[in-house]
């Protein structure tokens, strides 16, 4: 049997799993997908290893302290955190680190039809999601300005980012109403029926992604609707991000509608 799992604090709620696991039996893999929530990330990817275990998620708080336990690719290394470690090396090689939250949001825009190239984008968030969509987004040819609450977040995030530059929540208005493409990649939305961007800012020129996906009818998604724009939901970026882990770990197609299905069957 190959074992997969996920490594975080905590991860009960994980939907990870069922996601996972509605694949294995879509295409009859003698596989499982387990959670754990050790103390420290070094010592629980080298106790996989040693076990055999054949692919990790890892999600908060060990994105960035993994990939020093890892051989990253060189967009992880970019991004700064790994989301996807693969053992399929030699028993005594080092595993590789990967993030594919980037790969997910790119996957998440493409399947509504939303190109990147040339596009001018607004990332709202300064954090580990905003910095993986930020990537992507320049990756795919977008002009990218990164919004933040803690300014000084913004500016160095976009630092990093080749052409981005770095803003204020107040600046969100004018930089919405010139924009293509607009992501909250905040937590905004999440505990509280608000959105990170005043409604008149939108528009049916707009391409809206919301990273949040808990609730998926966020407040700015409901606004950008109204405004006449395009939606894609955070469970878009959290399915694609999946799917990348699973065809990187199996080498196989994943099964993605049944995987979409489930997940959205318990959001
Ligand atoms: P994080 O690293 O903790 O970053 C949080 C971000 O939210 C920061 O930019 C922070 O601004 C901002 N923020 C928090 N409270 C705010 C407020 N009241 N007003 C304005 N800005 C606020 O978190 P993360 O991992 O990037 O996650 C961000 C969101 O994306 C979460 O909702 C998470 O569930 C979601 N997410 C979704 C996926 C997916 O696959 N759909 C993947 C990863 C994350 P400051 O810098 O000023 O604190």
């Amino acid at each position: 049997m190959d074992v997969y799992g996920l490594l975080g604090n905590p991860v009960g709620h994980s939907l990870s799993p069922p996601m996972h696991e509605v694949a294995y039996d879509e295409l009859d893999m003698d596989a499982r997908y387990v959670t754990f929530e050790p103390e420290a990330i070094g010592p629980a990817i080298e106790g996989a290893n040693a076990l055999g275990i054949s692919g990790l998620n890892v999600t908060i708080p060990f994105k960035e302290d993994a990939l020093s336990h890892v051989e990253p690719d060189s967009l992880a290394e970019r991004i700064g955190a790994v989301n996807t470690v693969d053992f399929s090396g030699s028993d005594d090689s080092v595993p590789t680190g990967h993030n594919t939250d980037a790969e997910g949001a790119r996957r998440a825009f493409e399947r509504h039809g939303v190109s990147r190239d040339g596009a001018s984008a607004v990332v709202v968030g300064a954090g580990g999601a905003a910095r993986a969509i930020a990537f992507m987004l320049a990756d795919d040819g977008a002009t990218v300005e990164i919004a933040n609450r803690t300014v000084s977040r913004a500016e160095s995030l976009a630092a990093d980012v080749d052409g981005t530059s770095a803003h204020g929540l107040d600046e969100l208005p004018g930089l919405v109403s010139g924009a293509d493409v607009l992501v909250n990649a905040t937590s905004v939305g999440m505990e509280s029926d608000e959105s990170p961007v005043p409604a008149a800012a939108l528009h049916g020129d707009l391409a809206v992604m919301d990273a949040v996906y808990s609730p998926l009818d966020t407040r700015l998604l409901r606004e950008a609707s109204a405004s006449g724009a395009t939606t894609i939901d955070g469970a878009w970026m959290l399915l694609f991000q999946g799917v990348a882990a699973f065809e990187l770990w199996t080498g196989r197609d994943a099964p993605v509608e049944r995987m979409d299905a489930t997940l959205r069957r318990r959001l």
